[in-house]
């Protein structure tokens, strides 16, 4: 349980910073309508860890909670970043 719980927050924490400019971008494609960008905030039973708002925000605002999870996402963007889709699916 301790390590689903672990997992869970790994892969699905994240956190909204200073330099959004509440353009909506990551609301408009949340395919789960977890955001709350006016409390900055997301809906954790609602995200199903798909990326789409870190990979699509224009001001790079979204970050993961995890260093290592946004290490490993770095490394994923510049393997892939020929690629049409911008979402990674976990
Ligand atoms: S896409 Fe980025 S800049 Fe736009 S509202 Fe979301 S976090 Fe803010
Ligand atoms: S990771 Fe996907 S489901 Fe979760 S808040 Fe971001 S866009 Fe929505």
């Amino acid at each position: 349980m301790m390590s689903l719980i672990c997992c869970r927050r790994l892969i699905k924490g994240k956190i909204i910073s200073d330099d959004c400019i509440k353009c909506k971008t990551c609301v408009r494609n949340c395919p789960a309508d977890a955001i709350n960008i006016e409390s900055k905030s997301f809906d954790l039973d609602k995200c199903i860890g798909c990326w789409a708002c870190i990979n699509r925000c224009p001001k790079h605002a979204i970050k993961s909670t995890s260093r290592e999870m946004n290490d490993i996402m770095i490394n994923f963007s510049s393997a892939f970043e020929s690629r049409l889709e911008p979402e990674i699916f976990m």
